[in-house]
C-alpha cells in the first residue's frame, strides 16, 4: 500500500512539475519588426471626410421590409469618394459592379505577384425605429465631438472603406508605386448577405484568373479587455466563419374541438421536440482555430490561466467546461441551436391542425448542414415531427496560419499594433469574405480598429461611433499592409 502511495505521490509531483515548467514559458521572443512607415497625416481632415461619409444613408433594409435600395444614396456615396480622394480617382481603375458595388484596381509593376485584395462594405444596417433619441449624437449627422466620430456605419463598415481610401491617397501622394497589384472591393449589400455585390465581384475576379496572395475583410480586430486572464491587447484574425441554417419543425394533426383533446396536441408534440433539442446540445471541443488561439495567447496570460493554457493536454476538459458555462464562449466551441419562431393555433377552443417552429443553427467548422439535420432528427426522435431544411450556408474552410498571406498580415499587425498578441480565431457571424474563398484559401477577418467590451456592441447597436485615433490607426495599418505587400 505504502509503495502505491509513494508512486502516486511521485507521479503527482512530476505532473505538477511538468505543468509548472510548461507554464513558465513566457511569450515567444519574436524578432523585432521594422518600425512602421512614418506618414504625415492630417487626422482632423481625415475625420471630416469620414464624417461626411457617415451622413450618406447607404442603408440595407431587410428584403422582407419591402423597402427598395436607395439608389441615389449609393450614387451619392460613390461621388463623395471620387471628390474626397482625387488621387485615387485619377490613378486607380474603378468599376461599378452590380450597379452599386465598387471595385478599384491599383495595377502593380510586377504582374507575376499575386494581388492583394482588401474588402469593405458601404451599406449599413438601419437604425431601429424609436431608438434615435438614445443616440448621444444623431445617427446620420456625422458629428465629431471630443475626438469621436458618431454615426451608423462608423465601425461596420465605413471605417474600412475610409481607412483604405485614406491609405491609398496617402501612398499616392508620396509617389508610391506598388509592385504588387492592390484591389479594393467595396460591397453594397453585405448586410443582406452580399448576394449581389460580393458574389458578382468575386465572380468577375475569378473570370480574370485572380488568385490573391491575401484577402482581408472585417470580422476580427484588436480586442482590449475582452478575453479573461489577459491584460494585453489581442489582435484576433478570423480564419474561419461558422455556417448557419434554419430548420423548420412541423407537426400536423387532425384538429377538432378543444373539449375532446387527444393526449398530446400539435403544440404539445412540438414543444416536446424543442425541449429534447435543447437538452441534447451539439458536441463541443477545444480544437481547430480556438485551440490554436489558446495556444498562441496562453503564454501572454496571467499565471493561473497560463498554467492551464500551456497544459491543454491535461486541462482541455476543464477549459471546455468553463467555456460552455457562458453562451458567448460556448458558441466558440460548438454548433449552437436557437429556437426563434414558434407558431400554432388561431382560437382558444380549436385544436391547431399544424404547429411549426423555426430553429436557427450556427454551425461549427467541424459540423455540416447534413450532420446538423441528422443530430436534430436523432435528438427529437419523433416521427410526428417533420424536419424541413430552410436556407443555409456551410461553415467556411479554415484559412492556413502558415501561409505567405497570413505571415504578411500578422507581421503588419505586429508592426502597427506592437503591444498586441496576434492570434487566429473563429468568426461567429457571416461576412462578405466567404464569397471570395473561391479565389484563394488565404481569406482573413481583421478590421484594424481597437475595441473594448463597451464598444464591441456598437456595430448594429445604439450609439455606433469610431474614435479619430482608430480611424488614423486603420489608415496607417492599411498603408503599411499595401507597402509591405510590395517589398
Ligand atoms: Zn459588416
Amino acid at each position: 500500500m505504502a509503495r502505491v502511495g509513494i508512486a502516486l505521490l511521485i507521479g503527482l509531483v512530476v505532473l505538477a512539475g511538468v505543468v509548472i515548467v510548461r507554464a513558465l514559458d513566457g511569450p515567444p521572443n519574436l524578432p523585432a519588426e521594422e518600425p512602421p512607415l512614418s506618414i504625415a497625416l492630417d487626422a482632423e481632415a481625415a475625420a471630416e471626410r469620414f464624417a461626411g461619409g457617415l451622413r450618406i444613408r447607404t442603408i440595407s433594409n431587410g428584403r422582407d421590409t419591402g423597402i427598395p435600395l436607395d439608389e441615389a444614396a449609393f450614387v451619392a456615396f460613390h461621388d463623395y469618394l471620387d471628390v474626397s480622394y482625387p488621387r485615387v480617382h485619377a490613378s486607380l481603375g474603378r468599376e461599378r459592379v452590380s450597379g452599386y458595388s465598387l471595385l478599384y484596381t491599383w495595377a502593380g509593376s510586377d504582374p507575376d505577384l499575386d494581388p492583394l485584395l482588401l474588402l469593405g462594405h458601404m451599406d449599413v444596417v438601419p437604425v431601429e425605429p424609436g431608438t434615435e433619441p438614445q443616440w448621444p449624437e444623431p445617427p446620420y449627422a456625422g458629428n465629431i465631438r471630443d475626438g469621436i466620430v458618431w454615426g451608423r456605419g462608423a465601425i461596420d463598415n465605413k471605417a474600412n472603406v475610409f481607412g483604405l481610401m485614406e491609405a491609398t491617397e496617402l501612398l499616392l501622394a508620396r509617389g508610391f508605386e506598388p509592385r504588387r497589384t492592390v484591389i479594393l472591393a467595396f460591397g453594397h449589400d453585405e448586410e443582406l448577405g452580399g448576394g449581389d455585390g460580393a458574389v458578382a465581384m468575386a465572380a468577375l475576379l475569378a473570370s480574370r484568373g485572380v488568385h490573391p496572395v491575401l484577402v482581408v475583410d472585417e470580422g476580427g480586430g484588436v480586442a482590449e479587455g475582452l478575453f479573461p486572464g489577459i491584460d494585453t491587447a489581442v489582435a484576433a484574425i478570423g480564419v474561419a466563419e461558422k455556417g448557419a441554417v434554419n430548420l423548420e419543425l412541423v407537426v400536423q394533426s387532425d384538429g377538432g374541438h378543444s373539449s375532446v383533446p387527444p393526449a398530446e396536441t400539435a403544440v404539445g408534440v412540438l414543444a416536446k421536440a424543442i425541449v429534447r433539442l435543447q437538452t441534447s446540445p451539439f458536441a463541443a471541443g477545444l480544437d481547430g482555430p480556438m485551440r490554436e488561439m489558446f495556444e498562441t495567447v496562453g503564454p501572454s496570460m496571467n499565471f493561473g490561466y497560463r498554467a492551464v493554457a500551456a497544459n491543454l493536454w491535461l486541462f482541455s476538459p476543464l477549459v471546455e467546461r468553463a467555456l460552455l458555462a457562458s453562451p458567448r464562449t460556448a458558441a466558440m466551441i460548438r454548433t449552437t441551436a436557437a429556437p426563434t419562431i414558434f407558431q400554432a393555433g388561431v382560437k382558444s377552443n380549436i385544436l391547431p391542425t399544424v404547429a411549426r417552429a423555426v430553429v436557427n443553427f450556427r454551425i461549427h467548422p467541424r459540423d455540416r448542414i447534413e450532420s446538423v439535420v441528422e443530430h436534430v432528427r436523432r435528438a427529437i426522435d419523433d416521427p410526428r415531427v417533420a424536419v424541413e431544411v430552410g436556407g443555409g450556408r456551410e461553415p467556411s474552410s479554415v484559412s492556413p496560419t502558415d501561409s505567405e498571406g497570413y505571415r504578411l498580415l500578422a507581421r503588419t499587425i505586429r508592426q502597427t499594433q506592437p503591444d498586441a498578441v496576434v492570434t487566429p480565431f473563429l468568426i461567429f457571424a457571416g461576412t462578405d469574405a466567404r464569397h471570395y474563398r473561391r479565389l484563394t484559401s488565404n481569406v482573413y477577418g481583421f478590421q484594424p480598429v481597437r475595441l473594448g467590451p463597451e464598444t464591441l456592441q456598437l456595430a448594429h447597436g445604439i450609439g455606433e461611433h469610431l474614435s479619430v485615433e482608430n480611424l488614423v490607426g486603420a489608415t496607417r495599418f492599411f498603408a503599411q499592409l499595401i507597402w509591405n505587400a510590395s517589398l
